[in-house]
């Protein structure tokens, strides 16, 4: 069989959270709503593992047992592009990431590869780069299995524009595309009105970067509230204010064979993940996924 998308939450549902969930359980609630990917949050991290090597071990064992493909969402507190004290911060942060994503079996620790700042674009985007291969190097001579995934970002002042992740993913060893749908939508003010406009960005990627890495995608996808200078607040699917839609996503998916990882990052995470397979599947023509197994 084909390999299929697979869809998960950014972090712990909040019914999840009513029935007092430990974190080994989450695998197993996941896939009772047939839900098949999760992303653990290291988002507050600093520059240690924040969690215990035997939590994250018991994680891993758990995601595997039920086949939920864990993704790790690294530190917010990462700019490549900085100052040599804070890119030698931020290298430490993205490296104790990705230990501890390792200890989980994690495939991809999801990074915001940082800011323009007072530099000129393309200056800001080539320290980036470099400090970034050497993260690279870092986690190769570590040992760690782990690929390092860079963000498309949905500020205008922030590094992360669909041509920018293409480039570090052509340049830097070991790296995962992480493709967010609604960033890159708020990022170019609602660029993504119809089909055509979701199927240029994966043609690009195909013609870039290839079919393979095109198909394999890790993604993030929310409705998206934008200003001009891009994103200021995700929102849930069913928001008929904001865009992008997930159905073009769904079509684009369909027509280039892909089976991306699909991490949903609206307020109702398992809810919305699961109303976006139900899209996919729908326009599949499989059977409807059935509703009723969210723990509400
Ligand atoms: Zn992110």
């Amino acid at each position: 069989m084909a390999e299929q998308s697979r869809f998960g939450t950014a972090g712990v549902p909040p019914t999840f959270r009513l029935l007092k969930a430990k974190l080994p359980d989450i695998p197993l609630l996941l896939r009772e709503e047939e839900l098949d990917a999760f992303e653990y949050q290291a988002v507050r991290w600093g520059t240690k593992p924040q969690i215990k090597q035997q939590e994250a071990e018991k994680l891993g064992v758990e995601a595997k047992k039920y086949d939920i493909r864990l993704s790790m969402h690294g530190s917010y507190f990462i700019n490549l592009a900085g100052t040599p004290n804070v890119i030698a911060a931020s290298k430490e942060r993205l490296i104790a990431g990705a230990i501890a994503a390792d200890w989980m079996a994690a495939y991809v620790i999801v990074f915001h590869t940082g800011f323009y700042g007072k530099f000129e674009k393309s200056y800001a985007f080539n320290v980036c780069l470099k400090a970034l291969k050497e993260v690279s190097q870092t986690v190769k001579d570590l040992g760690l299995k782990v690929k390092l995934g860079p963000e498309t970002m949905g500020r205008k002042f922030q590094i992360g524009s669909i041509d920018e992740i293409i480039t570090i993913c052509q340049e830097v060893e070991n790296t995962q595309l992480v493709v967010d749908w609604g960033h890159l939508h708020a990022r170019d003010l609602g660029v993504f009105k119809k089909i055509d406009d979701v199927r240029a960005v994966a043609e690009k990627i195909e013609s870039t970067l290839g079919s393979e890495t095109l198909q394999s995608m890790h993604c993030h996808f929310s409705k998206i509230e934008f200003s001009s200078q891009g994103e200021r607040k995700h929102h849930i699917l069913n928001e008929p204010h904001y865009g992008p839609e997930f159905e073009l996503l769904a079509k684009v998916l369909i027509d280039f064979k892909m089976h991306p990882t699909i991490i949903c990052e609206t307020p109702l995470l398992d809810v919305d993940a699961l109303k976006m397979k139900q899209m996919l599947w729908h326009i599949l023509g499989k059977n409807d996924v059935n509703l009723q197994n969210l723990s509400l």
